[in-house]
């Protein structure tokens, strides 16, 4: 005996769940999920990086960025609604939004790190231990 369809609550399409409590499509739980990591990381310490971010949730790094372009978060970790190319013209580089993310980044990292060195605060979670500090 299967469940009625239902429709998304979220993006108002219909679906069959495949739990009595689903309120949410498939593709809309599972973007509620990755949205829900993504701020709970952030959380625990704000200016990170989105590749921190991906390290820390799991996701991909592409995932992030569609998710923020979606604006579906809250909270953007840092340089993910960056560009993924520099298009500054020949021997004019860091001009273009790419490469302004890249410095914006270069700062954000600062900014973690000397928040690290602040020393972790209650319930902070650290789960970037196996990264070296500085690529
Ligand atoms: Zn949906
Ligand atoms: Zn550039």
């Amino acid at each position: 005996m299967g469940h009625p369809e239902r429709t998304c609550r979220e993006c108002t399409q219909r679906y069959v769940p495949t739990r009595f409590d689903q309120v949410h499509c498939g593709a809309c739980s599972q973007r509620l999920r990755d949205v829900h990591l993504i701020h709970d990381t952030l959380f625990s310490s704000p200016h990170q990086s989105v590749d921190r971010v991906a390290i820390a949730t799991g996701l991909s790094i592409e995932r992030i960025s569609d998710l923020a372009a979606e604006g579906a978060l809250r909270a953007i970790p840092v340089g993910a609604d960056m560009p993924t190319e520099c298009v500054c013209p020949p021997g004019e580089s860091g001009r273009c939004a790419y490469c302004r993310s890249k410095l914006a980044l270069r700062f954000a990292e600062a900014r973690y790190e000397a928040s690290r060195e602040a020393g972790p605060k209650n319930g902070l979670r650290m789960r970037d231990s196996d990264r070296s500090r500085r690529r």
